[in-house]
């Protein structure tokens, strides 16, 4: 599993990263100022490291030099907003530049950006015999090639990234066709058949009554 570290000093921001990186399938770590993030980087190693500039005791361009030094990719996440800022960041060695406030969707596509740059992205996972694969877009089961339509792989690509997890109707569909729900629950429901279907996994994508669904891993 990816391990992300959110260095972050206003908690409110910290837990919104935290909570939307999480139903995506990372794992995620907080530190609240300079200093706890430099005591989990001596201790641990990160995928990616999400790092606010202004913070207590010690700042983000500090702790860039030192996470950088481990080879670990650093997205700023930061106030700080002027070209000048940006410049300066990008130089010393972010791998990108996120200013507050900023969309939860630009940050998720920004973190996926950064981790495909840094090869770290996990592109290929096999479940009951299917292998997905997130870069080519392929789904095969045992060797064989399975059709499917692109809301079809987006919605097998949501269930498993939370897989084990509940998902209520709502969120599933504004994660996959990337609108607002309107309550229509057809065009999920059919699509979470023909998935079914397809894959041979009628066992395995559980209907969760009232809620929506959840694949069982
Ligand atoms: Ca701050």
């Amino acid at each position: 599993m990816i391990k992300i570290l959110i260095v972050e000093d206003e908690k409110a921001i910290s837990n919104l990263i935290n909570v939307n990186l999480t139903a995506h399938g990372y794992r995620c770590f907080c530190a609240y100022d300079g200093k706890e993030a430099a005591d989990l980087l001596e201790e641990n190693t990160y995928d990616l490291v999400l790092l606010d500039i202004m913070l207590p005791e010690i700042d983000g361009y500090e702790l860039l030099e030192y996470v950088k030094y481990q080879g670990t990719p650093v997205i700023f996440v930061t106030a700080k907003g002027t070209l000048e800022d940006k410049i300066k960041g990008l130089r010393m060695g972010a791998d990108d530049y996120l200013v507050k406030p900023f969309q939860i969707g630009e940050l998720i596509a920004r973190v996926e950006a950064v981790l495909r740059r840094a090869g770290k992205a996990e592109t290929e996972i096999t479940l009951f015999g299917v292998t997905v694969n997130t870069e080519s877009r392929t789904v095969k089961k045992d060797g064989e090639l399975i059709d499917l339509t692109v809301k079809e792989f987006d919605l097998l690509v949501e269930l498993i990234r939370n897989k084990n997890v509940a998902l209520y109707r709502d969120r599933l569909y504004e994660l996959v066709w990337n609108e607002p729900f309107s309550g229509e629950t057809r065009t999920l429901d059919a699509h979470i058949q023909r998935l079914r279907k397809k894959l041979g996994w009628e066992e395995h994508i559980k209907t969760v009554f009232r809620i929506g669904y959840r694949l069982e891993v």
